[in-house]
């Protein structure tokens, strides 16, 4: 690892937002403790921001250069090691290009741009000798990227899943609490800072679907990529969703799943599940994360705590900067595998699952006969019919479980379903997990 004359190990930071500028703050604080004990000596030589002269922060000593010329830090001759926290694909992929193109080793928390370009920079990143540390773009303060790309090499992992998203579960646990609405709950997440003013990467499963395809890749050594993960966010579940959920002794939870499938395949999801109460998944409250991981030999392992936030966010960074400046970062390649096999998905004939259908109805007589009928015709069995005693018979929720049905079975009755006339929403299909 370069360094100094003195063989301080010296970091540009680029992008001083929530998670840049809580990494400045550990770093700065950090800095002593890290050379007397772990015998690593870094310093804050320049910060890359926009309206750099409003942001200056002195408390980070005076010897960091701060500017806007955010390409100066990704080449400056005075960085070693470059942190990249701007997020999004440009300019954080140029940047992230030219540090490594320059010689530097590079620190970063952006799953997007792993998840697309995540293979290329690796490559770039073993090409020039350069580190790449991405442990921070998954789950936060979690280290499970550390976890699959080194303590489950002994096994073969044959599911990697869990809850990848803090808003989501910040509302769904809300609205479990609570009883109140979709909406409702939203607004106060926008409130409390746990979910954005556009919520909809969010809540859509489209920030989970980069966390997963990046856990995938490490579990696996597939190079699976966004598109080919099914996605269906937490938008329409209502209230009534809870109750009926809680009848089943069961809660909805928003489940990234990557899992090896009969046919070797993989099958790859983000969408809500309805999880046993009892469950651990269904003790993860509020913004935490959680991940599980089952290998053939090991696990199930759980791995929870904090998945976002400016500081638990900045340890990991800092967990990998420090690692690269030790020079231990070059043994294993960032994604865990040296090259990735191609990915083909799982078919949904291949998910086979008990599922909750919701349905909100204008009352008429003959709807369960109909659907009954529907649903055997594509040989899906009913396991129960729940109707709490609602009082509006022009829009009224109703239940049906069904025993285990394949997605693709299940998605030919809904589609034959939905052209019936008593819907005053779309149907709804939750898979029931244990
Ligand atoms: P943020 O608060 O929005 O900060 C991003 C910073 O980058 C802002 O200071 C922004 O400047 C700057 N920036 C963005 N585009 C820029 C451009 N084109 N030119 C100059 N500056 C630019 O985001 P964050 O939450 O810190 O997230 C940073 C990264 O960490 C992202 O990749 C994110 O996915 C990842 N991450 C975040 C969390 C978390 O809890 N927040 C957790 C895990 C991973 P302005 O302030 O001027 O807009």
């Amino acid at each position: 690892m370069k360094s100094d004359s003195e063989g301080i190990v010296r970091v540009g930071l680029i992008g001083f937002g929530t998670v840049g500028r809580a990494f400045a703050r550990v770093l700065t604080r950090e800095a002593a403790d890290l050379t007397l004990r772990r015998g690593v000596s870094l310093s804050l030589a320049a910060v890359g921001t926009r309206r750099a002269d409003t942001k200056r922060d002195p408390g980070l000593g005076t010897g960091v250069r701060w500017t806007e010329d955010l390409a100066s830090v990704a080449t400056d001759p005075g960085v070693d090691l470059v942190v990249e926290l701007l997020g999004g694909i440009e300019p954080a992929n140029g940047l992230i290009r030219a540090a490594l193109g320059a010689g530097k080793s590079v620190v970063t928390a952006n799953k997007m741009l792993l998840a697309r370009h995540g293979t290329d920079l690796q490559n770039l990143a073993r090409e020039k000798s350069g580190g790449l540390g991405i442990e921070a773009a998954v789950a936060g303060g979690i280290p499970i990227l550390r976890a699959l790309r080194s303590s489950f090499t002994g096994d073969r992992v044959t599911a990697v899943s869990g809850i990848l998203n803090g808003t989501c579960n910040f509302i769904l646990t809300e609205m479990e609490a609570t009883g109140r609405s979709y909406a409702d709950v939203l607004a106060d997440a926008q409130r409390l800072g746990y979910a954005e003013a556009d919520p909809a990467s969010d809540v859509e499963g489209d920030d989970a679907a980069y966390k997963l395809a990046l856990l995938a890749r490490l579990a696996f050594g597939r190079d699976v990529s966004v598109d080919q993960i099914a996605r269906e966010g937490i938008t329409r579940l209502l209230p009534c969703d809870f109750v009926y959920a809680k009848r089943l002794g069961r809660t909805p939870r928003q489940l990234a799943v990557a899992r090896v499938a009969p046919s070797g395949h993989l099958l790859l999801s983000v969408r809500t599940h309805l999880v046993s109460e009892t469950s651990l998944l269904a003790k993860v409250i509020g913004p935490f994360n959680a991940v599980e991981v089952r290998g053939e030999s090991g696990g199930p392992f759980v791995f929870s705590g904090r998945g976002a936030g400016g500081e638990p966010t900045a340890t990991a960074v800092l967990a990998d900067v420090v690692e690269i400046a030790r020079g231990g970062a070059s043994a294993a390649p960032p994604l865990g595998f040296a090259s990735l096999e191609a990915c083909t998905p799982a078919t949904a004939d291949e998910f086979v699952s008990p599922f909750y259908l919701r349905f909100v109805v204008r009352d008429r007589p003959g709807i369960i006969a109909d659907l009954a009928r529907i649903l055997a015709d594509h040989g899906a069995n009913i396991e129960a019919v729940f109707q709490a005693p609602y009082e509006d018979k022009s829009a009224l929720p109703f239940v049906v479980t069904l025993e285990p049905v394949s997605g693709r079975a299940l998605a030919a009755a809904l589609a034959a379903i939905g052209s019936l006339d008593f819907h005053v929403v779309p149907p709804l299909a939750l898979p029931m997990t244990e």
